[in-house]
């Protein structure tokens, strides 16, 4: 039989390096939703759709392919055969992308999406609302959380690292305006769930936190 873990928690709480670690450690298949809703923040931004454009944008999604293929330890996001894993993350998509998602049947043709793709395999999938809509049975619930100072400063240094020039004080901001939007969406809020074990990640490691969830992995029956 096979398992979910289900982590969720707000941008820059650890969950995308925590993820991949475990799914190196001990060969999860890993599922990062907020890469499906950038990959339809892209396509928006392609077509030159206006934000309030909703039904041309959730007509869109029945023309995208998603798909994430493995080349060593990173994962590869292919959009209709395309590798579109750098510009996914770029400031225009990272800026329109919780608005994008925020529209309520983008959210449920993307939720059913990402149920195929990680479903009968041992996944652990990090988003929003994975425990509380994607899976709420999941095996295991997670809720990764950090103060905005530390989340933001986690980015910052995340995008030098990748060569994107984006200042603190924007890096501060987008977190903050990224959280309101999150947490107040009608649908697939930022939210934790009742039975997900809460972790703050703001003084900890990151290989702290993946050992404390590989041992709650463990302790999946
Ligand atoms: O995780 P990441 O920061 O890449 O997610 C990008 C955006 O996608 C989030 O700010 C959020 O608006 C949206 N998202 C969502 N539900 C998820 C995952 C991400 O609404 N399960």
């Amino acid at each position: 039989m096979s398992f979910i873990v289900a982590v969720d928690g707000p941008a820059g709480s650890g969950k995308g390096t925590i993820t991949k670690k475990i799914e190196e450690q001990i060969g999860l298949i890993n599922l990062d939703t907020g890469a499906t809703y950038r990959c339809v923040a892209l396509e928006v931004l392609r077509n030159g759709y206006s934000l309030n454009d909703e039904k041309k944008i959730t007509d869109m999604i029945d023309n995208m392919e998603i798909k994430i293929k493995k080349d060593g330890s990173k994962d590869i996001i292919l959009l209709n055969g395309k590798d579109v894993s750098s510009a996914i993350r770029s400031k225009e998509v990272t800026s329109i992308v919780s608005q994008v998602s925020s529209i309520i049947p983008v959210r449920e043709k993307m939720v059913l999406i990402q149920r195929k793709l990680a479903e009968g395999k041992n996944s652990i999938v990090e988003g929003r609302d994975i425990g509380t809509v994607v899976f709420p049975d999941a095996d295991l619930k997670i809720y990764l959380d950090a103060s905005e100072e530390i989340r933001a400063q986690r980015r910052y240094k995340e995008n030098i690292e990748k060569g994107l020039n984006i200042s603190y004080e924007e890096t501060l901001e987008n977190i903050k305006l990224r959280d309101y939007n999150d947490k107040n969406k009608k649908v697939g809020a930022l939210k934790q769930a009742e039975d997900a074990v809460y972790i703050d990640t703001s003084d900890l490691t990151i290989d702290e936190v993946v050992e404390k969830i590989k041992e709650l992995i463990q302790n999946i029956s």
